[in-house]
């Protein structure tokens, strides 16, 4: 057997076929063929992710518009958001959108695990995902107790910078001090940024994970594959139906499927394989293997507005684009000291606040950008980076309650589920987006960072009401990047996979990654994700173990 990453004929039996090489199936195929004793395929349907621009932080925004490594996709129109549809671009390549990402790096708040464990999920407290947490990183700083050292996904500190410091000490100055470490103890507060990087290049799911293991020989990386559905015996998973070169094939799965393919796509493939609402199924001419109505509900993601400021210091992605000394300036900055501007995706600080008193826990994430722009895919001057210095402070509600659902069109696994994110449906999830804006605000008027402004460029002093500030967001709200849930863990009706991720009512299969959870728990999904990889590959060798 083989390790590649090009395509090619795959042999037929494995012990485990995994879906999709994303946050969790790096992770996954890492962990399950690490002792030798079991074979993995891994089908990817993108290709290489030995790239610059992949490996380069900076160079996302050379990405996200780019179909050869995003699957490209709109949202139905949005009720509330005055009928816009959303892109929302997600890896396809190898690391799936860890490759991709902002690298911000986020555990989430422990007690949302506890809440996972209270609403039918044992196994999953914070005590219980700690130890997996600290497995998955390698973290230069901070506490060893809580903090993991020699894992595969390297952690630093954004280096400080005139914005991002002013920004930190205007929480302080807002009544939201200075957090020494977000990810170790609780997040509360504000803190330069953790991101995923060593030596200022992308630590994405293939660095840490998929590289150090492609040379193993029980590992066979198949690129370029798209899996079309799961093969049944009765209501077991034998295998997974794909194509490759135009050609189809079957490879068998011996103990288990895992499916690995992400929040938008798990779904899909559950729904193609006959696992799904059976009226929905049947509707669109699919045999129903198992009625499992949770298939593609319960989907949620954050909605991030931005508030955009002109600044006085020239020290932003804008200045970069627009002058070609800054530009070298950067380049060389980079080259020699692995910092600066290229060393980031633009994101450099954080807060973590109460939007209500009443909240047991901060419940709104505020971020500084060193860029001012129409549109977070905006790339350059043309497209809508403003032509002056200039930053941003995003922000959202960590919690939201609304909850849309995707489904497949159609029997056609090349044609993209329809998307209804149903953002803002919930009253409480409009109430705290205008409670962001206006902290985003309060925070930009306190004196450390209100010296550096010239004027906020969007929206503008004419935008002052709440009704005002709501309709901003309507209307310009984005996503940020988190669609969660559509494979819901649990153990209700509703519920997916069971909380040993095995999908319910069909045996030999389970979901291993961002679309299990029952509800966000962070700010950020990655480490999350490879958090759930990791718990759920040691879930699969137990059973393994077991069965022999
Ligand atoms: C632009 C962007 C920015 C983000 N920024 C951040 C950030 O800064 N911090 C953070 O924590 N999170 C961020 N996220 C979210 C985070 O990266 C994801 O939540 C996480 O990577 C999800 O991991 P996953 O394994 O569930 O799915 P993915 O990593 O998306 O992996 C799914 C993989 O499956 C493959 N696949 C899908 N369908 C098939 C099929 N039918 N056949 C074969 N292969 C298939 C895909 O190509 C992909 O490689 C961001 C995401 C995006 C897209």
């Amino acid at each position: 057997m083989v390790s590649r990453a090009d395509g090619g004929s795959a042999p037929q039996a494995y012990d485990f076929v995994i879906v999709g090489a994303g946050s969790s199936g790096c992770a996954l195929a890492a962990r399950l063929t690490e002792s030798g004793k079991h074979s993995v395929l891994l089908l990817e349907a993108g290709g290489s992710d030995r790239r610059l621009w992949v490996r380069v932080p900076l160079g996302v925004g050379k990405l996200l518009n780019d179909d050869r490594y995003v699957w490209k996709v709109n949202t139905e129109p949005q009720t509330e958001l005055h009928g816009n549809r959303l892109y929302w671009p997600s890896g396809r390549i190898l690391g799936g959108s860890s490759s991709v990402n902002g690298l911000v790096f986020v555990r989430g708040h422990p007690a949302k695990y506890d809440e996972w464990a209270a609403a039918g999920c044992p196994g999953w407290a914070y005590a219980d995902v700690l130890p997996y947490f600290k497995k998955l990183e390698d973290c230069s700083f901070g506490d060893p107790k809580v903090r993991g050292r020699g894992g595969p996904i390297a952690v630093t500190e954004v280096a400080g910078g005139p914005i991002s410091d002013a920004f930190v000490r205007a929480c302080g100055e807002a009544g939201y001090p200075r957090v020494a470490d977000y990810n170790a103890y609780l997040p509360d507060g504000a803190a330069p940024l953790q991101i995923n990087t060593r030596n200022g290049l992308r630590c994405s799911a293939t660095v840490g994970y998929l590289e150090p293991a492609m040379h193993r020989p029980n590992l066979h990386v198949v690129t370029g594959a798209l899996a079309t559905h799961v093969v049944f015996d009765g209501i077991r998973a034998s295998g997974v139906g794909y194509v490759v070169g135009g050609q189809k094939k079957e490879a068998r799965a011996r103990r288990e499927v895992l499916l690995a393919a992400g929040a938008i796509r798990s779904p899909q493939l559950l729904e193609l394989s006959g696992i799904g609402d059976a009226d929905l199924l049947r509707e669109r001419g699919i045999g129903v293997v198992a009625h499992l109505p949770g298939v593609g509900r319960n989907l949620h993601d954050h909605l991030m507005p931005r508030i955009t400021f002109e600044c006085n210091r020239a020290v932003t992605v804008n200045d970069m684009l627009r002058n070609p000394l800054k530009l070298v300036e950067s380049v060389l900055r980079y080259l020699m000291f692995r910092d600066g501007l290229f060393a980031t995706t633009t994101l450099t600080a954080l807060a973590y606040v109460r939007g209500r008193a009443s909240s047991p826990y901060p419940d709104i994430r505020l971020q500084s950008a060193l860029i001012s722009a129409e549109s977070r895919f905006s790339t350059s001057i043309k497209t809508g980076i403003d032509p002056f210095p200039g930053f941003h402070i995003g922000g959202y509600f960590i919690y939201p309650l609304s909850r849309g659902e995707l489904h497949v069109a159609s029997r056609d696994a090349n044609e993209a589920p329809k998307i209804n994110a149903n953002y803002l449906a919930d009253p409480l999830d409009r109430e705290m987006i205008v409670a962001v804006l206006k902290l985003a605000r309060k925070i930009a008027s306190q004196p450390a960072l209100a010296q550096l402004i010239v004027r906020e460029t969007r929206p503008g002093p004419k935008v002052a009401t709440d009704d005002e500030v709501l309709d901003y967001a309507r209307r310009t709200g984005q996503t940020c990047w988190h669609p969660s849930g559509t494979c819901k863990m649990g153990n209700g009706a509703d519920a997916v996979v069971d909380p040993q991720l095995r999908v319910r009512g069909v045996a030999a299969l389970r979901v291993i990654d961002h679309s299990v959870v029952p509800f966000l728990t962070a700010s950020n999904t990655n480490v999350p994700t490879i958090m759930i990889a990791e718990k759920g590959a040691e879930l699969v060798l137990r059973a393994a173990g077991a069965s022999r």
